[in-house]
């Protein structure tokens, strides 16, 4: 998870964009007579990220009554369709979208989307809200549901508000294996039956149990271990040949060291990386320090 600034656009300037142009009196009229209960909707849902107690929010407190379906559906479209290209709410969505960084849900795709944190089905006053919606990858967007968290653990991490980057919590191991598929600690110069890279979410001390159940459905949410999973083997085979130099000057220790060095420099930038967690695993790892390695790459 990477933690983004807020946008710098407000509730209310955005909600004021969305209704400005192309949009009938009477349409903007209904509208505008919402403008105060999306800013109120807006506020709880901001104390609610910052507590982490979004699973509280009721459904009913964020929506027009069941009989103004209409006005619903309405409250909707200012996101399909006010936001869309040449419609004066557009900065609103590029400035979610336009952000130079890599998907902040896994750290490994690239933007592509704009997502509703809480879905804009259920919460329509928050259906143009700028924090609400997040910049978003095609993949994490597929994977996640167009559901509201029911629980302090099912709340994914929001890159607006949550910040655990401080502390290591993704770590990852090398695990070799016999013929029967059974895990043993493979020795150097052991040719094991088969190996698999896992990454896994390992909550820091200072965590209390609670923060680590969300942070683990975020993993699982997002796919991570299975996404990083390919991220690593897509990596090793490209390394293999600077690995194999190191080696054949350093040996075993060499390698080591070499890889605790690619985790370093990568951890100054994201100390939650899947690399930083790659590379460490590998450098702890004698079998694959002591020659191994060329195994790993070869897949
Ligand atoms: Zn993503």
């Amino acid at each position: 998870m990477r933690r983004l600034d807020p946008p710098q656009i407000g509730t209310r300037e955005a909600f004021r964009m969305c209704i400005s142009a192309r949009i009938s009196l009477p349409m903007r009229t209904v509208l505008g007579s919402y403008e105060l209960n999306v800013v109120i909707a807006a506020g709880e849902y901001e104390q609610a990220c910052r507590t982490s107690t979004l699973h509280h929010l009721k459904p009913a407190a964020f929506a027009p009554p069941p009989s103004q379906k209409g006005d619903k559906d309405a409250l909707i479209a200012m996101y399909e369709r006010r936001m869309g290209p040449h419609h004066p709410g557009r900065p609103v969505y590029e400035e979610a979208r336009n952000r130079k960084t890599k998907c902040p849900m896994c750290g490994v795709g690239s933007v592509r989307q704009v997502d509703h944190h809480m879905p804009k089905s259920i919460y329509p006053y928050l259906a143009a809200v700028p924090i609400n919606l997040l910049p978003i990858c095609s993949d994490c967007n597929f994977a996640k549901s167009d559901s509201a968290p029911t629980c302090y653990e099912e709340q994914t991490l929001h890159p607006y508000f949550d910040d655990i980057d401080e502390d290591r919590w993704l770590k990852a191991r090398l695990i070799t294996s016999l013929d029967d598929g059974s895990a043993y600690e493979a020795m150097p110069l052991d040719r094991p039956a088969s190996w698999v890279i896992e990454f896994y979410v390992d909550p820091p001390f200072s965590w209390d149990s609670r923060l680590a159940g969300r942070v683990r459905h975020h993993f699982e949410t997002f796919n991570l271990a299975q996404l990083f999973e390919d991220q690593a083997a897509d990596e090793l085979p490209g390394i293999e040949l600077s690995i194999e130099e190191v080696f054949r000057d350093g040996g075993a220790l060499g390698v080591s060291e070499y890889m605790a060095g690619l985790a370093r420099s990568r951890a100054r930038l994201h100390k939650n990386s899947w690399m930083v967690a790659l590379y460490e695993a590998l450098a702890a790892h004698d079998w694959f320090c002591s020659g191994g390695f060329r195994q790993v790459a070869a897949g």
